[in-house]
This record gives structure tokens, C-alpha cells and sequence, in this order.
């Protein structure tokens, strides 16, 4: 059942207002690209999180979904999503690590299709229940290890990983499109580099973006 409108634009649970102070936050720290910071705006994050903390769902800060994950802080999804987007709207994203789901929404009112892959089903379950009943019907989800990737849609113009490996896997530059585009936290938990890769002659230019603080990519599922 689709939820009604009140509902989703959250009005009454969390007011205009907290999302402008939200969006302006945003703005302070240097995001400016307004396609963005609208769909920040315009996209209910508290309906990604738990009633329990719906309250704090506009906060520039991570919170926890379950499971030991947590839902990325809006400032460093609008980071990542601002890094996938400069030469326009790409068609085909691949997203590790859906989780909640809320980087693949804003995603998906962004390209044309998101592809985005999970190994915890229960998340996995929960997040095509909101793609669901927002209405946001271009998102394809599996459940499987990312280190892979997801072979069979590739090549994508850009693939966004939202867990943290200590090495670039291969198999996401190889199912990036020549040109494309890939963001991802490398390194040790606690404390990551934010890094753009962009396919040139089948190699990543990497370029470093911010320091971050991602949950571990973790490996050996053997999907
Ligand atoms: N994209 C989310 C952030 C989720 S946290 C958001 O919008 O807030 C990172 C997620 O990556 C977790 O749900 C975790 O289960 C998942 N994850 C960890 N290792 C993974 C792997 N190897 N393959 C796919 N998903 C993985």
C-alpha cells in the first residue's frame, strides 16, 4: 500500500524548517550544487531510519539502521553524489552497500537506473519496502557481496561503494565504463580516504576527496 502524501513529505514529524536548517548546513560546508541539496530536501530521510530516532532524521549525522550498519551522514552522501554527477546525469549507477536504502533514493531521482547491491537481507527486504512505497521504481537490488559487483548490467557510467575496503576491488573497475566514474572510502575502520576514481585506458585517476568514517566492506560471502 502506498503511503499517503502527508506521510512521506513528513509533514507533521518533521517540519520544512529542520530540512532547510539541514540544506543550509550543506550549503556552509560547501555543497552547491542544487540539484542536490533540493533532493535533500525534498527526499524523507526519516522514513530510512526507525520511528525511535525519525526525530533526528535531518541532522547532518550517521544513525543506526540495525545490524551494526548505520545510515551515511547527509553531508557525505551529498559529497559522494556531487563527485558521480559533474559531466551530467549518468545512465546506469551501481551502488555497494544499499543498507537502508536513502543514497539509492537520491540516486535514483538522479539517473536513469541505480543497481545497487547488499549482504544483509533483512536490510535489503526493509529498503525495497521504502523504494516501494515512495515510488521510486528504477532501482534494482540484490543481494550479494559487492566485491564483485553485479556483472550482468555492466559496464556502468558510475559505481558508488558505501562501505569501506581496504583495497579497490577489481572487479568495480572493471565494470566501469570507459570515463566513468567511481567513488569509494579506502582504508583501515575508523578512518578512511574518500576517493574519485575515473577510468582512463582501462586505469583509475584517483583523486582523493575528504577523510571519512565508513562501516567495512566486508569480503568472502563467496556470492
Ligand atoms: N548506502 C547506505 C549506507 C549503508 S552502510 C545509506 O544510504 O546510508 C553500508 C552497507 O554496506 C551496510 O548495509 C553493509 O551491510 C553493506 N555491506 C558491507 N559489506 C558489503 C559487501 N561486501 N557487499 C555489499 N554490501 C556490503
Amino acid at each position: 500500500m502506498r503511503a499517503s502524501r502527508d506521510e512521506i513529505s513528513g509533514i507533521g514529524m518533521t517540519s520544512q524548517r529542520t530540512r532547510d536548517r539541514l540544506v543550509q548546513r550543506l550549503r556552509d560546508e560547501g555543497i552547491r550544487d542544487l540539484r542536490i541539496l533540493d533532493l535533500i530536501r525534498n527526499t524523507p530521510r526519516h522514513v530510512f531510519v526507525d520511528e525511535a530516532l525519525a526525530s533526528r532524521a535531518y541532522e547532518d549525522t550517521a544513525l543506526p539502521i540495525g545490524y551494526g550498519q548505520t545510515i551515511s551522514q547527509p553531508y557525505v552522501v551529498a559529497k559522494m553524489t556531487a563527485a558521480l554527477i559533474p559531466e551530467g546525469i549518468p545512465g546506469r549507477v551501481l551502488e555497494v552497500g544499499c543498507g537502508c536504502g536513502y543514497q539509492s533514493a537520491i540516486l535514483a531521482q538522479l539517473a536513469k537506473k541505480v543497481f545497487t547491491v547488499e549482504v544483509i537481507e533483512e536490510l535489503l527486504v526493509r529498503a525495497k519496502q521504502r523504494f516501494r512505497k515512495l515510488g521510486l521504481r528504477n532501482i534494482r537490488c540484490k543481494l550479494a557481496d559487492g566485491n564483485f559487483g553485479w556483472a550482468q548490467h555492466a559496464p556502468y557510467d558510475a559505481i558508488i561503494v558505501t562501505a569501506a575496503p581496504t583495497d579497490i576491488p577489481q572487479a568495480l573497475v572493471d565494470q566501469l565504463r570507459e570515463g566513468g566514474r567511481l567513488v569509494i572510502p579506502v582504508g583501515e575502520q575508523g578512518m578512511q580516504e574518500l576517493l574519485l576514481g575515473i577510468k582512463q585506458d582501462g586505469k583509475l585517476e584517483i583523486t582523493r576527496l575528504d577523510l571519512v568514517s565508513f562501516v567495512p566492506l566486508v569480503r568472502g560471502s563467496g556470492r
